[in-house]
């Protein structure tokens, strides 16, 4: 017998034992599951030897003694390894709940052909079906194809298992389980044709070095500068969890300040502050779950962490507990810090029925920069989710399909002219379910999903098809919100320009708002539809002028006509202070010729205080409210 090839065999799953145990890579039910296989395969290589070395220099007995114990332990140990690897595979794909189901009857039927075999093995002593020791040397039994039967029924569950979730497997992790089949095939035919070469386990322990090289990656899985799982990790669970259809509340935290807290301090001490409310959310939880409990801590980059629990351990309190753990003051050595957060609790998939909604939802909760506190994602209204900007594509969706937007119109009054000679078009979406919709909450939202585009050119229709029917009250413009994603896409131009035509619509009946913080910035691409269409004869507004950082200078360089004073300036003129900024802010931009507006007017005094201080337009609640646009026609109607 030439047993080189399980000494091979051994050093192999030696070294990759020692890698496991070394670099701590026995966290979590896969690895864990992957340490069990090498352990077995390590283990049945030494029966394997002391099944067949020739331990020439034993007593005949002592070599019976080591035979007998060898060989039994061998198949012992040999029985246990096609489950395992299926196991494996399962836990590696992370949807091996789904394929073993949670009836009892199925987890019963995968294991009965290992119980058998088992049992086989077992009752060897007295039976010798599966094989026999004579004269010190190993002889097969009448039953011995049992065990060949059993290990094609595990090695036929890996492959329906492979073919069902091949999706969910990444490229690499098919390939390392694949190659088991050609190595061990190739391993058992070589031995067929040369017997007395001992090639099984050898060839095991290259598919397990596979293994090792393709399918565990540690460093994909775990952050190590803050000590949790990774983003990669989270969704890789996520998508997961929704196959295998479990049960797990997620607590999504967020701390408001992340990147003030890179800006001030530095990435290497915000990291340390990471690592501190990481270790904080552990203690927590821990203190809060029973030991056996697994749950996991994720860090999604940018102060944003997730933590996950089954969903039948999930308390009551959790979210408060974790609010708490990451508000209560930070100590360094040079500072304290205490941090602004928000948590909220969704249950999947309850709160959320698919892979995508989890997307989105994090994606808002991140964005929603105001909010901090916390949140029951089952609790709270509509209306709330819809402030916060969750669930609010869905309407949009459908606000589109049931083409339910409507427009509304708000006269703007002109000084010079004493007359309401324009009007700024406003988008409304009335929800049959939820009601009124703000555009404040919804274009955000649309902008971030794309629905803007379709939103976008529903508004310059409705605008432009609707332009003719107020020309004649005198009305010579309507004020149009555009947002800076519109301007980037490279079709809007054209567009435009094709749209004007199609609807008879001058050039000079409207004028397109870009909001400030768009105009900041103003990069090449919409600078260059600025320019474009400014070529064709539009005009453009500076739109909420106050809320963001430009300067005058800047938009001086522009070609913008008109700067809209935004409300939060308006607003505050009872104060001397803000009254005397804001008289300046007039007085600058009258002196590089741009025109005013001021919105947000409420009251007589304000808007008779704006006229003295020069200002060209007012528009406000004190003149007109936003209306539809019947009403609107009959607005002009009664003051022409
Ligand atoms: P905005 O462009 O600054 O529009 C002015 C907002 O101020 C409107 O809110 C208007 O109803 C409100 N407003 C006007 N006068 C007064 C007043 O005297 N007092 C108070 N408290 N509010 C006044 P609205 O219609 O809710 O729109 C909110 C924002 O949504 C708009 O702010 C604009 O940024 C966006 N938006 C609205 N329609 C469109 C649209 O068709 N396209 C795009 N891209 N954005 C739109
Ligand atoms: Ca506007
Ligand atoms: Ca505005």
């Amino acid at each position: 017998m030439v047993y080189q090839y399980d000494i091979c065999s051994f050093l192999i799953l030696s070294l990759i034992l020692v890698s496991l145990i070394l670099r701590k890579i026995y966290y979590g039910k896969q690895h864990r599951i992957f340490l069990i296989f090498v352990i077995v395969l390590l283990l049945n290589t030494l029966c394997d030897m002391a099944s067949s070395a020739p331990l020439s220099a034993l007593s005949s007995s002592a070599r019976y003694a080591v035979r007998e114990v060898g060989t039994f332990v061998y198949f012992i140990l040999h029985a246990s390894i096609l489950p395992l690897f299926t196991i494996f595979m399962g836990l590696s794909a992370g949807t091996w709940y789904k394929y073993i189901g949670t009836h009892k009857s199925v987890k019963i039927l995968f294991c009965l052909p290992y119980a058998i075999n088992i049992a086989a093995v077992l009752s060897n002593p007295w039976t010798h079906a599966i094989y026999r020791i004579v004269d010190g040397e190993y002889q097969r039994g009448d039953l011995i194809l049992l065990t060949y039967i059993v290990g094609f029924i595990y090695a036929l569950h890996s492959i329906i298992y492979l073919k069902k979730f091949r999706g969910v497997l990444d490229r690499t992790s098919i390939f390392a389980f694949v190659s088991i089949y050609p190595y061990t095939i190739l391993a058992v035919i070589l031995q067929y044709i040369y017997p007395n070469n001992m090639l099984e386990m050898f060839a095991y322990s290259v598919a397990v070095m596979t293994m090792m090289i393709f399918v565990i990656r540690p460093e994909k899985m775990l952050n190590l500068a803050v000590g949790s799982k990774t983003m990669a990790a989270f969704w890789g669970d996520v998508k997961n969890i929704f196959l295998s259809e479990r049960n797990v509340n997620f607590y999504i935290i967020k701390v408001n300040s992340d990147s003030s807290i890179i800006k001030l301090y530095g990435i290497n001490m915000h990291d340390l502050i990471m690592r501190e409310l990481v270790a904080r959310i552990n203690a927590k939880v821990r203190s809060k779950l029973a030991k056996s409990v697994l749950y996991d801590v994720y860090y999604l980059n940018y102060g944003l962490f997730a933590v996950s629990v089954e969903g039948k351990y999930a308390s009551g309190d959790m979210a408060d507990l974790l609010y708490e753990a990451v508000s209560e003051k930070i100590h360094t050595d040079k500072f304290d810090l205490s941090l602004e957060c928000a948590v909220c609790e969704i249950a999947v998939p309850r709160d959320m029925k698919s892979f995508e909604d989890v997307m989105n939802f994090i994606d808002t909760f991140e964005k929603s920069s105001a909010v901090t506190g916390v949140f029951i994602y089952e609790k709270l209204t509509q209306q709330e989710k819809i402030k916060m900007s969750f669930d609010i594509d869905r309407y949009i969706r459908k606000a589109i399909e049931n083409n339910s937007f409507q427009m509304y119109y708000q006269p703007i009054y002109s000084v010079k002219d004493n007359k309401f000679v324009t009007a700024e078009a406003l988008i409304r979406l009335n929800d049959d379910e939820v009601g009124f919709i703000s555009p404040a909450d919804f274009i955000p939202a649309a902008e971030k999903s794309g629905a803007i585009y379709d939103i976008g050119n529903f508004v310059i229709d409705s605008v432009f098809k609707f332009i003719n029917k107020v020309e004649k009250y005198g009305v010579q413009y309507i004020e149009i919100n555009i947002s800076a994603m519109q301007c980037m896409s490279d079709s809007f131009v054209e567009e435009i320009k094709g749209k004007l035509m199609q609807y008879g619509v001058s050039n000079k009946s409207v004028n397109f708002e870009l909001t400030e913080s768009a105009s900041e910035i103003l990069d090449d691409v919409l600078r260059r539809t600025v320019t474009l269409l400014h070529a064709e004869g539009i005009e453009f507004s500076i739109d909420d002028y106050g809320t963001g950082y430009s300067n005058l200078h800047r938009i001086m360089s522009e070609p913008i006509k008109i700067i809209k004073i935004d409300r939060s300036l308006i607003c505050g003129l009872s104060d001397d202070k803000a009254r005397a900024v804001l008289a300046d802010t007039i007085k600058m931009i009258k002196a590089i010729g741009i025109e005013i507006v001021a919105e947000g007017v409420e009251t007589k005094e304000t808007a008779q205080w704006l006229i003295d201080m020069g200002c060209d337009y007012i528009q406000g609640f004190y003149y007109a409210k936003p209306m539809p646009e019947d009403q609107y026609i009959e607005f002009l109607q009664k003051i022409s």
